[in-house]
């Protein structure tokens, strides 16, 4: 064997440079877009390296990014790893608190940040404890920042640079990027990309089993980059060539469809809500959609309505893909099997699983007690997976409860059938044990928001004297609707003990700061009985 390359970000940046530079970064400014070539990109991140440098940022040191999906931010995702400092994407939803304990945790050295979100670094800069610079993309009133630390002008920084930089030569498994959970219990944990694992991703991610992104792709880039590195779009863009659109801070759904249609989309990734969302513009306004080849939803489960409804409005495939933070993220893509016909309603049983595994990840299903289960689409116990892009240690917390003899215990419960398809029913602290039989609050989920008189729906476990629990429906209605009009809907879909008999109504299902639905909150309202509860009929009660 040949003396081999390190797999580092670098080597994704110059493949990119050298292969694909003439692919594009556009980002979206609301009614026209700025475009840089992927030569340019890589030009400005030596330039920022640069800059960092003189801002006294050395191999190790954590850089953070307060900032849209936008071409600074991708120079950021260049700059920072390349030059041996770890890259720490810092989550703009996240109320203040949380900001500036993981920025603390992290002990940010330098915070880039777009003008926009000045207002937002402002209300914790004072608490923050070892940054010694900020960095604002844009123009905005930078006095709110206060006094205490420098505050520069990246357009400015990036200008007087130098664009050539002595990228050195780095260990493939040194630390390159860091993201803290967004979870819903209890505090978040830094998970920790290395180079190596960055890098298998970013190529595993490009298999037809997963997007199969190429050169003629025009990616657009709705995942938050500072969630799991946007899905590791930005690096496979790179490896690909697949032009990537940013849509800045116009993230609502009918920005990104004006965007889709102006900039030609092929690929476009997202969570299941923004899904729903463009569905919803779609009644409003006529859509056009046709330049995407594919649609990938992840995240949460998206409900098979929905990726109905597209296919038949629109002759758009969403394929669902699963993943965490912890695990790069992707694990699984339900691409339905080979012997299905497609547009079949059993294209459909497959395309509703969690995920297939990918080549690279493996999994396995455990009971209780931590033995294996078989993979026969039935047995039902949490899910655990390793690999080389699956996190095995959180930064500065050992968090043993997390692995398991080496595996990653990923708080899902499901089955694995013996194709590799695996479906969610529920994550470990949502789970619904009614008189000890499991009933899915996911399932029932789904189920729901294919009724035409629900929006959205959340389902959790109360106590119960009889069934020592029992669901709780939370559902957003479409006008008028009676809990009974939506018990009648569920029956004969789910065995009759597993249709709801407590039912409340919300204005909206609450979300976490990355779009998911926030039961812990929905549970802390029924605690404190803010909810108002109608029941139906509970099961055997005439
Ligand atoms: P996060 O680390 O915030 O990305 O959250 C990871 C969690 O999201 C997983 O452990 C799952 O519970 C959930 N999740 C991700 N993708 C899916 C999916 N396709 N179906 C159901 N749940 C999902």
């Amino acid at each position: 064997m040949q003396d081999d390359f390190p797999l580092t970000i670098t080597a994704v940046m110059e493949h990119g440079r050298r292969v694909y530079g003439r692919s594009e970064c556009v980002t979206w400014e609301g009614n026209g877009s700025r475009r840089a070539s992927f030569v340019e990109i890589a030009d400005n991140a030596a330039r920022l390296a640069n800059a960092l440098t003189g801002l006294g940022v050395s191999s190790g040191d954590r850089v953070g990014t307060l900032c849209w999906n936008q071409q600074e931010h991708l120079e950021a995702y260049f700059a920072v790893p390349c030059m041996g400092a770890v890259l720490h994407t810092l989550n703009l939803r996240l109320p203040p608190g949380q900001l500036a304990h993981i920025v603390n945790h992290a002990e940010d050295k330098v915070v880039l940040v777009d003008a926009t979100l000045l207002p937002l670094l402002a209300a914790v800069s004072s608490q923050l404890k070892t940054v010694e610079a900020f960095v604002v993309i844009g123009e905005g009133d930078t006095s709110v920042l206060g006094s205490e630390v420098p505050v520069h002008s990246y357009a400015e920084l990036v200008a007087a640079a130098s664009p050539t930089y002595e990228w050195p030569v780095l260990d493939e498994k040194s630390p390159a990027a860091m993201c803290y959970t967004s979870g819903t219990t209890g505090d978040p944990k830094g998970v920790v990309y290395s180079h190596r694992s960055t890098y298998l991703h970013a190529m595993a991610t490009l298999a037809t089993t997963v997007t199969g992104a190429n050169e003629a792709d025009r990616s657009l880039v709705v995942v938050p980059m500072f969630h799991v590195n946007a899905w590791g779009i930005p690096y496979a863009s790179f490896l690909a060539g697949a032009t990537m659109l940013m849509p800045g801070p116009h993230m609502t759904p009918a920005a990104l469809c004006d965007l889709v249609a102006a900039e030609r989309a092929t690929l476009v990734a997202a969570v299941p809500t923004l899904w729903a969302g463009i569905l919803q513009v779609g009644t409003e306004r006529e859509l056009d959609l046709s330049s995407v080849r594919m649609g990938t939803s992840g995240g949460a489960a998206i409900p098979r309505s929905l990726l109905e409804a597209f296919q038949r409005q629109y002759g758009l495939r969403i394929i669902q893909g699963w993943g965490m933070t912890e695990t790069s993220p992707v694990g699984g893509m339900a691409h339905p099997p080979v012997d299905v016909a497609l547009g079949s309603d059993e294209e459909f049983d497959w395309r509703t699983k969690s995920g297939r595994l990918i080549a690279g990840v493996q999994m396995r299903i455990v009971a209780d007690d931590g033995t294996e289960l078989p993979w026969d689409g039935e047995a039902v116990g949490e899910m655990e997976v390793r690999g080389p892009w699956i996190t095995g240690a959180y930064h500065r917390d050992p968090a043993p409860e997390k692995f398991h003899d080496g595996w990653l215990r990923t708080g899902d419960i499901g089955t694995i059938d013996d194709r590799g398809y695996f479906q969610i029913t529920d994550r470990s602290k949502d789970v619904i044990k009614s008189g000890g039989e499991w009933i899915s609050s996911v399932e029932l989920e789904n189920l729901l928001a294919a009724s035409p008189l629900v929006l959205e729906a959340a389902v959790i476990g109360i106590p119960d004297d009889k069934w020592t629990e029992r669901p709780l429906a939370c559902v957003v209605p479409r006008g008028d609707v009676t809990p009974d009009e939506l018990a009648a809907f569920l029956k004969g879909k789910v065995a009759s003990w597993q249709v709801p008999e407590n039912w409340t109504f919300v204005e909206e299902v609450p979300k976490t700061s990355v779009g998911k639905f926030d039961k812990k909150v929905l549970r802390a309202r029924f605690a404190d009985g803010d909810l108002s509860v109608q029941r139906t009929k509970a099961p055997g009660e005439k």
